[in-house]
């Protein structure tokens, strides 16, 4: 496998909560607080998943005050444009020069009945439009019980990379449904194990190359108090964070987990 170091990243899922003005005032908060304590933006990328409506809002503010966080969209339309009412194309994410786009997230999955074929044509529609996709997937506490941690989330990505080229970029991200919002994490070695899988899984459907450079996230129930744990994981490249993104101190004391790690 070639070396290569990957980026951490640390990525905040804010689903459906701060309007666009409350946005602002988060983001300029959180650069601050970061710039105060000396973050060093080349050790670890940040990145914010906004509601669609305050895309452009966040956008104009960090490319106005230069603030280094990337910027990702929520969900994705699988149609690039047409009568598909309510639908947003990653032709306009890419406009707003948005990076990334979460795909396959287990709240679209399961409430909006998304299936493996939905979340592949979505990966797809994302690297056409040049966004890099951060693939979620996740076993529910009954597929655990049933067939193990790591079988849901292996068969689920190898369905999302299905006609993905072995060198797009992509980002993979562990999320145990069971985990999510829940405060009840998995332990390091739970997600390092169904993490190295998951390389695995690149290694075999896309190349070697392409498993030692994708970012895998861990995501669910992160905090402040954990995320020291995860990075020290060899196949924990950052976490995907919902809750605990929401706050400025404490998404904050995650993306600063190099400060817990002595890495
Ligand atoms: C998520 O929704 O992607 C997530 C990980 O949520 P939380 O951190 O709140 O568990």
């Amino acid at each position: 496998m070639a070396m290569t170091t990957r980026m951490p990243l640390i990525a905040g899922n804010w689903k459906m909560n701060l309007d666009h003005l409350q946005a602002v005032a988060f983001v300029q908060k959180l650069h601050w607080t970061l710039k105060d304590a000396g973050h060093d933006h080349s050790t670890v990328e940040v990145a914010v998943f906004p509601p669609f409506t305050d895309l452009r809002t966040v956008q104009t503010l960090l490319d106005a005050d230069k603030i280094p966080f990337g910027l990702g969209a929520q969900d994705l339309s699988t149609h690039d444009s047409g009568a598909y009412t309510g639908e947003i194309s990653g032709a306009f994410l890419s406009k707003l020069d948005a990076r990334y786009v979460i795909i396959g997230h287990s709240e679209r999955r399961e409430y909006h009945a998304e299936g493996d074929d939905v979340v592949a044509a979505k990966v797809q529609a994302a690297l056409r439009h040049g966004l890099v996709p951060v693939i979620c997937v996740g076993e529910t506490s009954d597929d655990l019980e049933k067939f193990g941690a790591s079988a849901v989330p292996v068969a689920q990505l190898r369905a999302a990379l299905e006609g993905v080229a072995a060198d797009a970029d992509i980002v993979v991200a562990y999320e145990p449904v069971w985990a999510i919002g829940s405060g009840q994490a998995a332990t390091p070695d739970q997600a390092q194990d169904v993490c190295a899988k998951l390389r695995d899984v690149v290694a075999e459907v896309l190349d070697a190359d392409a498993a030692a450079r994708t970012r895998v996230l861990y995501g669910g129930s992160v905090k402040a108090a954990n995320i020291a744990g995860f990075m020290r994981e060899p196949d924990v490249d950052g976490a995907l964070v919902g809750g605990a993104s929401l706050l400025v101190d404490e998404f904050s004391s995650i993306i600063r987990f190099q400060k817990h790690v002595g890495v």
